[in-house]
């Protein structure tokens, strides 16, 4: 059985984003994706209508079931929704210290909509900060997260709430022509990769990128190596994304 990646992930209607964004981009990173479903969205590419969370109690019901029945090298999280699922996946890694772990803390959707209190999230994200392998930020997340406007200051104050490593992705920043990410291990800058900007919005960037990384690391490549196969093959797959509609983000076509 091929090493498999845990996903903490909501649902996304649109296929864009979420949940099917973490079992496409796992299934071609060579792993296999389970899922403990934290929420259900109502949403298109367009915008977020709202979304109901799961109980803490359905989600570790979810992810212990399949404990013990899967190879879990990895786990991914993504959409929480809840201060009580950030603790109940708190607890749920604390219990198996022996699986990697890729924290993409999604706050907001990239088209702008709700995806849980904003304040409430942050504060409990310092819970699962220490805990992961890596951890994923945009630039917005990353000041929401230490509420410092200085991109070289806020990753060194992500360090110093517990982090091990940090991709820093540029693509908020205001760079026309270039987006460029910085990945930092154990506080020191170990890689930079710039790229063209592809032209629109794209919808479930993210989260296909960090759960590329955890399909690699589940299959023993190391941070720089799982971040570099992710970057390249995410800048081909949103090469080839399909706009839904004009006024919609694009879907990465991920295979
Ligand atoms: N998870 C869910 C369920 C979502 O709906 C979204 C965005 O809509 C995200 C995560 C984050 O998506 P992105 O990769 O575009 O940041």
């Amino acid at each position: 059985m091929r090493p498999t990646v845990l996903c903490f992930s909501g649902l996304d209607p649109s296929g864009g984003a979420g949940l099917q964004a973490d079992i496409e981009a796992i299934g071609q990173s060579g792993a296999h994706a389970a899922i403990a479903c934290t929420a259900l969205t109502i949403q298109n590419s367009q915008q977020v209508f709202g979304f109901e969370a799961t109980s803490k109690e359905l989600l570790l019901a979810q992810a212990n079931a399949v404990v013990g029945d899967l190879p879990i090298r990895c786990v991914k999280s993504g959409m929480l929704g809840t201060t009580d699922n950030i603790a109940a996946l708190a607890e749920f890694l604390q219990q198996h210290p022996d699986y990697l772990y890729v924290l993409d803390p999604v706050l907001v959707a990239n088209s702008g909509g709700s995806l849980g209190d904003q304040a409430t999230l942050v504060k409990a994200f310092v819970k699962l900060i220490p805990l992961a392998t890596i951890i994923t930020p945009n630039t917005v997340e990353l000041r929401a997260l230490t509420g410092l406007e200085d991109i070289e200051q806020a990753t060194a104050q992500l360090f110093n709430m517990g982090a091990k490593a940090v991709l820093v992705k540029g693509g908020h920043e205001d760079t026309p022509e270039h987006i460029r990410n910085a990945l930092y291990i154990e506080g020191e800058l170990v890689s930079e990769t710039t790229c063209a900007r592809l032209e629109g919005e794209y919808h479930g960037s993210g989260c296909s990128l960090a759960s590329f990384i955890a399909g690699r690391l589940a299959q023993g490549d190391n941070i720089q190596q799982a971040v570099n196969h992710a970057e390249t093959w995410l800048f081909h797959v949103l090469q080839q994304a399909e706009s839904p509609t004009p006024n919609g983000q694009k879907i990465p076509k991920r295979f």
